[in-house]
């Protein structure tokens, strides 16, 4: 904004209008289409963090202020948006995200895809008996995100409960993690596994004391299973109106939790422009490629940032170095309690070396899924060595996960600006998973205190569908690193309620190269911010997760009201 503006504004034109700088038309923040005013913003901007009042125009934010001088610039068809003292910041963004929009829409789901809810192995029984009454026998009745610690007979699900299910349908209850799953007889029957089957490479048919099959199976054993049965199958036109409806569907729910900006990890991008196309898009998409995807981005020079405001080319999607967190089988350099198992590499440094090479040769911004000290180091060598081979500047290679770290980590990921996509919502809901690690790992997992004091770029990633996505239960974890079942792991890396929010919001964007454009109320930046019914800065830490996301908006558009 420069004299011009404050000239054809006149003496209208207040003093922190001369600050807002950025390109754009000055006109624009004089015929607003949408002022919200008497609202306590955090702007997220290091220079003007607090505001009351904001306008918007053309889908980006045009003016920041008090609410008596954005008052001012309403005109007879600017929306006006009275905030009543609620909290406004910056849309949230994730950066590791499985959207399977289709599960949620059109699966029996046997547990909370979004919040920590203890179930009942009945409630589960039932809900697959009423979906095995509508499927023929033979073919396979699914249940999809549970998850084993949210059980309120705390017991595990056994074979002999999902017999009750059905004696004529093969049934399935899916791990929310995706390492493991439950079977009926029936299903084991059809596969031919029986107690004496010999687990094959990367899994494991698990028996009970007696040495029966208890029905729990794990890894690579789930595709013995998987194979055999029937599931319904859908035309080509079924299938496209399924994703299409299954993405609307989950776009909704995104916007829901406060998410304006998601990094997908790969999905159909025709389905994604459909959906845009008909106007259910709510939030915009980092989409981040895999597989024959990002072959012919590599083909075809595609770079990292083509696209648009919705929809982005961003980083690949995780290309997987380890295990997993949560289903204990990432790759450490010291052994797991009470073992001598380290974890499982899942790629061997030469191949990991030549995937990252060719992909940031390519213009690509590299993207592994490394969660074990171990892992994060191969995958940092081969960074390391792709940069002296072919040096790109501002090549912000993405780390998903990043769960365990060490000091010298740490330094390597600032020399590099690698920015990595921690977990988030973990800290409260997984919990109950952590006295596998103990609290001396503890302390360096999840490590969000040692990023931003190195000054690392660090981002939220929830990984849905293992974890929940509400950015909310996300920063109350990283506030408290308190769970719900009231244990604290790993106290020394809290962080403060600002830093969760630029963690969740400014850093997200930078992860994606958009920071000019996301991650802050400032003038010239995409209009997506969020309404609180109350102040994460000011209520109880132990609550920040149950404040009402009251309205959410992308491009000055409200695309969820509470
Ligand atoms: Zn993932």
């Amino acid at each position: 904004m420069g004299l011009t503006a404050a000239g054809a504004a006149g003496a209208l034109t207040p003093s922190w209008l001369g600050a807002a700088s950025g390109a754009l038309a000055t006109s624009a923040a004089f015929d607003p289409d949408l002022v919200v005013v008497n609202a306590k913003v955090y702007t997220m901007e290091r220079t003007t963090p607090r505001a009351q009042a904001f306008a918007v125009s053309g889908g980006r934010f045009v003016a920041i202020g008090t609410t008596a001088e954005m008052r001012s610039l309403v005109r007879k068809r600017t929306q006006l948006i009275d905030a009543k003292g609620m909290t406004i910041v910056p849309g949230f963004i994730d950066t590791h995200n499985h959207p399977i929009g289709t599960t949620l829409l059109y699966e029996v789901l046997v547990g909370n895809p979004f919040e920590v809810e203890f179930v009942t192995i009945d409630s589960i029984i039932t809900k697959l008996r009423e979906k095995a009454r509508t499927t023929p026998p033979g073919m396979w009745v699914d249940g999809y995100f549970h998850d084993d610690t949210k059980l309120k007979d705390k017991r595990s699900l056994t074979v002999r409960d999902l017999d009750l299910v059905s004696t004529e349908h093969p049934v399935c209850v899916h791990h929310r993690g995706g390492h493991t799953a439950f079977y009926n007889s029936k299903a084991f029957a059809l596969a031919n596994v029986t107690k004496d089957t010999g687990a094959p490479p990367g899994g494991t048919f698990d028996k009970d004391a007696s040495g029966e099959l208890n029905g729990r199976v794990t890894d690579r054993a789930m595709n013995m299973l998987s194979k055999v049965g029937k599931r319904r199958e859908y035309t080509a036109a079924e299938h496209e109106a399924r994703e299409r409806d299954g993405m609307a569907h989950i776009s909704k729910q995104f916007v829901r939790y406060g998410l304006t900006t998601v990094h997908h990890q790969g999905g159909d991008l025709a389905t994604l422009q459909d959906v845009r196309a008909r106007g259910d898009l709510r939030h915009r998409v980092s989409y981040e490629a895999n597989g024959r995807m990002l072959e012919a981005m590599i083909a075809n020079g595609i770079h990292t940032g083509f696209g648009d405001d919705w929809i982005r080319f961003g980083a690949t999607s995780e290309h997987t170095v380890d295990g997993s967190f949560s289903e204990r089988t990432m790759a450490m350099s010291e052994p797991y309690a009470g073992t001598t198992y380290k974890g499982n590499i899942t790629e061997p440094q030469p191949e990991l070396d030549a995937w990252v090479e060719r992909v940031h040769r390519a213009g690509i911004q590299v993207n592994c899924h490394a969660n074990g000290d171990v892992a994060i180091d191969m995958y940092l060598t081969a960074f390391e060595r792709a940069q002296q081979k072919f040096a790109r500047r501002d090549a912000r290679p993405k780390i998903t996960h990043c769960t365990l770290i060490t000091d010298n980590l740490v330094k390597r990921i600032k020399a590099l600006d690698a920015i990595p996509a921690m977990f988030t919502t973990y800290a409260y809901y997984n919990t109950d998973k952590f006295p596998f690690y103990g609290e001396a790992l503890m302390k360096r997992a999840m490590a969000y205190r040692t990023m931003l004091d190195a000054g690392v770029q660090v981002a939220a990633g929830s990984d849905f569908f293992p974890g929940p996505f509400a950015a909310l239960m996300g920063i109350q974890g990283m506030v408290t690193r308190t769970g719900w079942d009231g244990t604290t792991w790993g106290a020394n890396q809290r962080i403060s309620v600002d830093d969760a929010i630029r963690v969740n919001t400014v850093h997200g964007a930078y992860a994606a190269h958009e920071e000019s454009i996301k991650g802050s109320i400032a003038v010239g930046k995409l209009a997506d911010f969020v309404m609180l019914a109350d102040d994460p800065h000011t209520v109880k830490p132990d609550v920040i997760k149950d404040i009402a996301i009251v309205r959410t908006v992308v491009g000055g558009a409200t695309v969820h009201q509470a």
